[in-house]
């Protein structure tokens, strides 16, 4: 496994591998659900490529940035053991050095949801994203449905900016409770972990809502939203959209979303799950 560090450092690795490239790039703390997306560039593609990058520009608080995991080793063992042939591993100036000063930034799929509540997140997303793009130029990249806003940001940024790159979402890997992986669980108490899993009950209980004839997304957004709010959750938003426009609906449909974005003692997560899909 190669390690790089800076964009040069990755064109060298690459101009010697062969294609497709596969990409998954993470913010680090890797789990089985960053592994589970390794795993699937490793069926497809000849060369894996995983960057490890804790984008301070997508933070829009100070404090969950500092507190954000960096396990560095464990997780180049974890890169490792998931076949991963380079991993690119910039610091914060060779990414962004003084003079750094374009933003990408993607209009409306932006702003709203995880955008409205973290303003210059998804600028911070799109930015960092189209850097680590240009540095690895892909064939394929893999992300997380658990984001699956951002999913929606980056397919946006690489058709507007003619990227090029196959855009690959896999579904969400949850433990045995149901609560979908996330580096941020670690700073989940035993009790609020317990208290968290309103958020899948909630996703499901959606589902089962969305089955009975004539619900329509915004009774189902409501019960949601109670259903959170009693079981003590500090509710950013819990809503049925359109996956495909970001837009609600006036009916449930194949391409129907529920998302949730919540807080728990102090620890904000984000979860969703299609109403017509077993994901
Ligand atoms: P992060 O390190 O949080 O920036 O995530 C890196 C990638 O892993 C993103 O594409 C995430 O959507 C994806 N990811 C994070 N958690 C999960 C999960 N539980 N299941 C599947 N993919 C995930």
């Amino acid at each position: 496994m190669i390690l790089a560090h800076t964009s040069v450092d990755v064109h060298r690795a690459l101009t010697v591998s062969p294609h497709p490239i596969g990409f998954v790039p993470t913010m680090g703390a890797l789990h089985d659900g960053h592994a589970s997306l390794f795993d699937v560039a490793r069926a497809s593609c000849a060369t894996v490529v995983a960057s490890i990058f804790v984008n301070a520009l997508q933070f829009d608080q100070q404090s969950d940035l500092e507190r954000y995991p960096r396990p560095l080793e464990r997780d180049l063992e974890i890169c490792r053991e998931h076949g991963v042939d380079i991993v690119y591993v910039p610091d914060h100036e060779t990414m962004y050095p003084s003079d750094f000063s374009t933003v990408v930034s993607v209009g409306r799929l932006g702003r709203i949801l995880e955008g409205a509540h973290r303003p210059g997140h998804f600028d911070g997303v799109a930015t960092v994203v189209t850097k680590l793009l240009s540095a690895v130029r892909p064939d394929v990249a893999y992300f997380g449905q658990k984001d699956l806003q951002q999913v929606a940001v980056i397919e946006r940024l690489n058709s507007d900016l003619d990227l090029g790159v196959e855009i690959r979402t896999e579904p969400t890997v949850r433990d045995d409770d149901g609560l979908a992986l996330s580096s941020r669980n670690v700073r989940l108490s035993e009790t609020a972990r317990r208290q968290a899993l309103a958020i899948p009950r909630a996703l499901e209980f959606a589902r089962d809502t969305a089955r009975s004839v004539g619900a329509s997304p915004t009774e189902v957004s409501r019960s949601m939203y109670e259903q959170l709010t009693a079981s003590g959750l500090k509710v950013d938003y819990a809503i049925v959209l359109d996956a495909d426009s970001f837009q609600e609906s006036d009916s449930i449909t194949d391409r129907s979303v529920a998302l949730i974005a919540a807080t728990v003692d102090g620890v904000r997560l984000i979860d969703n799950c299609f109403l017509r899909a077993d994901h």
